[in-house]
């Protein structure tokens, strides 16, 4: 199997990134709209403040909120610096998943991780849920993606999804039965089944590796700076996002180099 980036090099990455930018502008559409039980269809886009219809020039990834200085044009209210921080970090990674991707089918599976978990993440940052309408579609997807991967099988993508959802959800009733509390939500377990899907087995292990020592370190630096009693809660989901885009970089290298200290 060809690489995309082999064939098409800066051209087919610029692409890419434009590719990224525009959908991270749809992201922001779901960020906004998913928690509000709003349709993300219709209406257009319009300005959350005043209502008035954003015009389709003033809706152009990024550069609209420069020309615009963050705000908008009829009642000049300031739009969040989310959407084109949410739309540039899109497109990068659009650009630097076209970069590495072995295949075709390998892009999309990492397109799809990134842009699904950058939504996640602005939403459990926000309102600390994680929409299903986001998540269980993201699990056909993983699954339906392990057909075209170069990286890996649909058992692993199944296996992958079992593991994170299965895992979890372990975790979660042993700690809820332990600590008398919640301390995480089935929203994180449906999150972790989609990365299981899009990333298998390996990539589930890096993604709850990583996003538990950052989850930990960020939540003792909080209550450090804070003065927290540890029972602050943080959106778990936004480390496990940030976790699966960096595993979906990282975790096949971190898996080689690992399984060859055990010869
Ligand atoms: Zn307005």
């Amino acid at each position: 199997m060809t690489a995309p980036f082999e064939v098409y090099g800066v051209v087919g990455l610029v692409a890419g990134g434009v590719a990224g930018l525009l959908v991270g502008s749809f992201l922001n559409v779901l960020v906004h709209r998913l928690p509000r039980g709003e349709s993300i269809v219709s209406p257009g886009s319009r300005c959350p403040s005043c209502g008035a219809p954003v015009a389709a020039y003033d809706n152009v990834p990024v550069f609209s909120w420069i020309l615009l200085a963050g705000r908008c044009r009829s009642c000049k209210a300031p739009i969040a610096l989310r959407y084109p921080l949410l739309e540039l970090g899109n497109g990068v990674l659009w650009a630097l998943v076209f970069r590495f991707a072995p295949s075709w089918g390998d892009f999309a599976t990492g397109a799809f991780l990134c842009s699904a978990c950058l939504a996640l993440l602005a939403i459990d940052a926000q309102f600390y849920i994680l929409p299903d309408a986001i998540t269980l579609p993201g699990i056909a997807v993983g699954l339906a993606l392990s057909f075209v991967s170069a990286r890996r099988t649909p058992l692993e993508a199944l296996l992958g999804a079992a593991l994170g959802a299965g895992g979890l959800f372990l975790v979660a009733f042993v700690y809820e039965r332990i600590a008398g509390q919640e301390g995480m939500g089935l929203g994180d377990v449906k999150m972790l089944g989609m990365i299981g899907a899009l990333l298998g087995p390996s990539g589930v292990v890096v993604t709850v590796l990583s996003a538990s020592i950052s989850g930990t370190v960020i939540g003792l630096g909080l209550i450090l700076v804070k003065g927290g009693s540890g029972k602050t809660r943080l959106p778990f989901g936004v480390f496990l996002a940030l976790g699966a885009i960096g595993a979906w970089f990282f975790a096949d290298p971190l898996t080689e180099r690992y399984r060859a200290l055990w010869p």
